[in-house]
């Protein structure tokens, strides 16, 4: 079977045609100016990868606190990090990096903030 996909690397947003076995293994791409377009038309067929952010309450503060993933996580893994995010609380004062959830629902990935809280 074939997907019809954009790459997302860069501006060019090149239209790529990928062919896949009926049990959805990657065979070929097409359309790609670059080897990044290849990658990421295998990855995004595979195991489609994507950055979180969201915001969470801060106790005591009433600015949330922004929050994102430290790298990408596996996109069907989106609702249950989700709902894991609308569960935790911080107290500040929280520094720009810090790791809010280490390994979240062991992907190997922390859930970092995004900006610095003052006590
Ligand atoms: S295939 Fe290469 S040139 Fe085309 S959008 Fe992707 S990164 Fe850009």
């Amino acid at each position: 079977m074939e997907k019809l996909i954009t790459c997302i690397n860069c501006p060019v947003g090149c239209r790529m045609t990928v062919t896949l076995t009926e049990d959805g293994e990657f065979i070929s791409v097409t359309g790609n100016t670059c080897k990044r377009g290849a990658d990421y038309a295998k990855q995004e067929c595979t195991l489609p990868l994507r950055m979180i952010t969201a915001v969470i309450p801060v106790d005591g503060s009433d600015m949330p606190l922004s929050v994102k993933t430290a790298s990408p996580v596996p996109k069907r893994l989106i609702k249950e990090i989700m709902k894991e995010l609308s569960e935790v609380k911080v107290s500040a004062p929280i520094s720009l990096g810090q790791v809010i959830i280490p390994d979240i629902l062991n992907t190997g990935v922390d859930i970092i903030a995004t900006r610095s809280v003052e006590k």
